[in-house]
């Protein structure tokens, strides 16, 4: 495949930074891909995995010569990343970034965004809970959605630029009002994320009654949330800090059919319990007759589950 982007600035070097570079390198999307994160330590492994052309200090020097910036660092560190890079960044450059939620971004980073400047925000559903620089790999894109947010009078052609490159990674790509995406993967993500935490949470406090049963038993289902409770805490803290309203409003629905259900098994009603599972049943076929998981039993893991099965189901 050809260059898309002759040089990209990564800022961030964590899971779906060096995720991207893979990919980039992998199909030979990038002239050059230049990346910077905050800690030295970082940037030494980002050094010593290699999926980087040069990586530097500093935001700044990343950003000169790019015509690709991509924010990949928490959504909370956005707005001062984007604050120091918004005065080097010369008209005809794209920025996009991958947080997980669009409208918080666009407020924190638009404001620093000079005219000429094409901002198309973007979120690529490439997660697991693993984090940083050793955590990347091509294939995390592969076959996943990559949603992009751009305001109605974006330049199509940077656009549509930015677009053949997620393609060009592995990734479908889906354009979205900024609102429909943050309500949308508060249903797919954030809330199941926040039940998940709650549940761990609960077992936990639960370990002192059932001391180690939990974990002997945590393939029952239990193991599945603790997975995504294992999700990196700063990532998850900015989600739910961000994406307030459409999380809420999803928690307030989910708390009400929670007590209908409550409801049906204190007074015995077997047939809403069974129909609500016959209904919720079907979305799991529909999922996995749309590529986005498999049908094997217990989600394709083997007995001794390989860590790329434990991966599949995350954001
Ligand atoms: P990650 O693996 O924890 O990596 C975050 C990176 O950002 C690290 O390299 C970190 O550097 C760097 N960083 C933090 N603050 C910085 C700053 N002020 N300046 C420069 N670099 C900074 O995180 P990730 O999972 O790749 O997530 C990155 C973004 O992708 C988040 O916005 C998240 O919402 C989004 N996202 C995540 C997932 C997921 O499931 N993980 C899925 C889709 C989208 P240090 O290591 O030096 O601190």
């Amino acid at each position: 495949m050809s260059v898309i982007y002759e040089r990209v600035a990564l800022i961030g070097l964590g899971l779906i930074a060096s995720s991207m570079a893979h990919a980039m390198r992998r199909a030979g999307l990038a002239g050059e891909i230049i990346g910077t994160a905050r800690s030295p330590e970082t940037r030494e492994i980002a050094r010593e995995v290699g999926f980087c052309d040069r990586i530097v200090d500093s935001a700044t020097e990343a950003v000169a010569g790019a015509d690709l910036v991509v924010l990949a660092t928490p959504i909370g560190a956005m707005s001062a990343v984007a604050a120091e890079i918004g005065p080097h960044l010369a008209p005809g450059v794209t920025v996009t970034d991958v947080g997980s939620v669009k409208r918080a971004v666009i407020e924190a980073v638009g404001p620093h965004i000079p005219s000429g400047v094409h901002f198309i925000p973007g979120h690529p559903l490439a997660g697991t809970e693993h984090s940083g620089p050793r955590s990347g790999g091509a294939e995390r894109v592969d076959g996943r959605w990559c949603v992009l947010t751009p305001e109605d009078g974006e330049d199509p052609k940077a656009v549509d630029r930015l677009t053949r490159l997620w393609e060009a990674m592995g990734s479908n790509v889906d354009l979205m009002g900024v609102d429909r995406h943050d309500l949308v993967l508060a249903v797919t993500s954030h809330a199941p994320h926040l039940i998940a935490y709650t549940m761990v949470g609960v077992a936990d406090d639960l370990r002192r009654v059932t001391d180690s049963e939990v974990i002997k038993y945590s393939a029952a289902g239990f193991r599945d949330f603790t997975r995504i409770a294992a999700s990196d805490p700063t990532m998850w803290r900015d989600v739910f800090l961000t994406n307030k309203d459409a999380t809420l409003e999803i928690l307030g629905r989910f708390t009400e059919e929670l007590f209908a259900l409550q409801r049906a098994i204190r007074t015995g009603d077997g047939d809403q319990l069974f129909d609500y599972f016959t209904r919720t049943r079907a979305i799991r076929r529909g999922i996995i007759e749309a590529g986005q998981d498999t049908h094997e039993p217990n989600f394709g893991r083997s007995a001794v589950a390989s860590v790329g099965a434990e991966d599949e189901a995350a954001e």
